[in-house]
């Protein structure tokens, strides 16, 4: 990504840019490990359902990993029948069962009574399956850690290998980690579903196994390779993975303007006309993002933050060379995923316009207006 040309071609701010030839590439690095390995490929759309993403991811996944009937939708209009949509939710509603049914090819349960519940109606539509809770803790920060104590996400492990449903479905689905950059999780909970349940496993069909690994910055994907190669020599099962962030992560930029520069109680506050309310998850989970212009021993520090009336509307300490003045442009870096699906109009402030960006062009795709604000709050 030229920054320099994004700055110099950009007008408008604060604008969202889709790297399409970073994504080409992930997606490409993506398909030589499935390749290798001999699993498939899903994207999980929840982390950026753009429309150019889907499109652009197409050609190169198995099909789209969704969580809800709107996803799905959106998945099935756009594969229009050539690819796997699989769907995993503890949402399941029985009034969506039908439209749910003609949409996903597979359907993992969350728990045991969903499984009784519905099972019944989709299992002539879609091969049925039900969500493993493996009960093996990787993650310290409990709101994102599906295996916590009283998790409500998947079928303990414990209860599941004893009970009967086990034999009545085609497969599994296990997603139990959050940005995790090595496969030892993988590898740990692989081991323990198949010492618990080796037999099950070699009467059923697929093994889903999530996503929350970051691929791409992962450098030695040999354990993933031979772990999938012994599930399906074993189990003769077919294999999916299904990353989100793995896949869109890196590909997202958003561009900001310094609106306003003070200082408050000693230290210097910059005001962007952006917000957190782009990148929800940077108050949710409290995380920085990288920014370019961030140089590590700059002379300034400089507190970057939104333009809300949030007090914690704060990107967090950043440093710089010299000061920033109003005007100045500034680049957020690797914001691709769980950014624009979770961004909102809080104080009325709009969404960042799309742009997409490869070798040749750099292009708006997407404006919203004042008039897309108020629908929003308009009364049908
Ligand atoms: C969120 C989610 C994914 C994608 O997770 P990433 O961390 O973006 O890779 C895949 N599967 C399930 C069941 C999920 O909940």
């Amino acid at each position: 990504m030229d920054i320099q040309a994004l700055k110099d071609q950009i007008s408008t701010s604060p604008a969202f840019v889709l790297d399409e030839t970073e994504l080409v590439n992930t997606l490409s690095t993506l398909n030589g490990l499935r390749t290798q390995s001999g699993c498939k490929l899903l994207y999980s759309i929840k982390s950026l359902p753009f429309s150019r993403v889907l499109d652009i991811a197409k050609p190169y996944v198995d099909g789209f990993a969704v969580s809800s009937l709107f996803e799905a939708q959106l998945a099935n209009e756009t594969l229009a029948g050539q690819g796997s949509i699989h769907l995993t939710t503890p949402g399941i509603r029985a009034d969506e069962l039908d439209e749910l049914a003609k949409l996903c090819t597979h359907i993992s349960f969350n728990s045991l009574t969903q499984h009784q519940h519905f099972a019944a109606r989709l299992n002539k539509f879609a091969s049925i399956g039900l969500r493993v809770n493996p009960k093996l803790s990787f993650l310290s920060d409990e709101r994102f850690n599906p295996c916590r104590q009283y998790s409500k996400l998947g079928v303990d492990i414990d209860s599941l290998w004893q009970s009967s449903t086990i034999d009545q479905v085609q497969g599994l689905h296990i997603h139990t980690v959050f940005s995790a950059t090595d496969y030892t999780p993988l590898i740990k909970t692989l081991d323990k579903l198949t010492s618990y349940m080796s037999d099950k496993l070699a009467r059923m069909n697929w093994l889903n196994l999530g996503g929350g690994y970051l691929f791409d910055q992962i450098s030695d994907h040999r354990p993933f390779i031979a772990a999938i190669a012994r599930l399906k020599s074993k189990y003769e099962l077919e294999v999916y993975i299904e990353p989100g962030k793995a896949i869109v992560g890196h590909c997202g930029y958003l561009l900001a303007t310094v609106i306003d520069s003070f200082v408050s109680d000693g230290k210097t506050i910059v005001i962007l006309d952006t917000s957190v309310n782009h990148h929800p998850e940077v108050f949710e989970y409290q995380r920085q993002p990288a920014l370019h212009e961030h140089q590590p021993h700059g002379r300034y520090p400089t507190v970057l933050a939104g333009c809300t009336c949030l007090a914690g509307d704060i990107f967090g300490e950043y440093r710089f060379d010299k000061p920033l003045q109003i005007g100045d442009r500034l680049v957020f870096k690797h914001i691709g995923a769980y950014s624009l699906v979770k961004a909102n109009r809080f104080n009325g402030y709009n969404l960042p316009d799309i742009f997409r960006y490869n070798a040749n062009a750099i292009k708006r795709l997407k404006h919203y207006t004042y008039q897309d604000y108020r629908q929003q709050w308009l009364a049908d």
